[in-house]
């Protein structure tokens, strides 16, 4: 089993809210042993982190009332490798497009974001998008649920996916961020890239 490519390494799943039961049988599908993250202290010794799918306005409010968001920004701006799902994805941005009242982001990744750009509920779609760096790309089946699109992406921050030509996935640094659910379809690209940069 020493080939799955999470063996040894402790990933955390922030796990205040969403999608957080999908990525975790993800992880361990791949061996890694998954920490679910609720705490400041349980952000230490990690190797890698995913924030998961779910409602970012939410997700922004609990990050603050349990006191992660300095310690996440911390951990994240430190260089700890995170994938950002969705709200995830949200919840990196450096800007938010049209925030919630009072709405705030960590900040990490430098990116603008759309929320619900794709449109309500009902417009959630599934698909398969090209994964990765041009000449060197692979198929990814995605599920796009209330997703945010990435609008403009500054400098250092690499394109790995695009969705009818809008981006949907980015990396900057050790930091992924994708508009889209893979944990849902199963498809273990995204996460395996995380494990690679941990
Ligand atoms: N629309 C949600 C938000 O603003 C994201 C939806 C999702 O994570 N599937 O956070």
């Amino acid at each position: 089993m020493n080939h799955l490519p999470g063996t040894g390494k402790t990933v955390g799943v922030l796990a205040l809210q969403g999608g957080v039961a999908e990525h975790a049988t993800l992880l361990e599908s791949l061996g890694a042993q998954v920490r679910l993250v609720k705490k400041p202290e349980q952000i230490e010794g990690l190797d890698a982190l995913v924030l998961p799918g779910g409602e970012s306005t939410v997700l922004d409010r609990l990050t603050r009332l349990f006191g992660l968001r300095q310690p996440l920004i911390d951990a994240i701006g430190g260089g700890l490798p995170t994938l950002g799902t969705c709200t995830g994805l949200i919840m990196l941005a450096d800007q938010v497009e049209d925030p919630a009242a009072g709405q705030q982001t960590l900040g990490c990744l430098g990116v603008t974001v759309r929320r619900n750009a794709f449109g309500p509920q009902v417009n959630s779609a599934e698909t398969t998008l090209s994964w990765g760096k041009q000449g060197d790309q692979v198929d990814v089946r995605a599920a796009f649920i209330r997703a945010p699109l990435i609008v403009q992406a500054s400098a250092g921050v690499d394109v790995l996916a695009r969705y009818r030509g809008e981006i949907v996935g980015v990396q900057q640094g050790k930091m992924i961020g994708i508009s889209f659910h893979p944990e849902l379809t199963g498809d273990t690209t995204a996460h395996r890239h995380l494990l690679g940069l941990a």
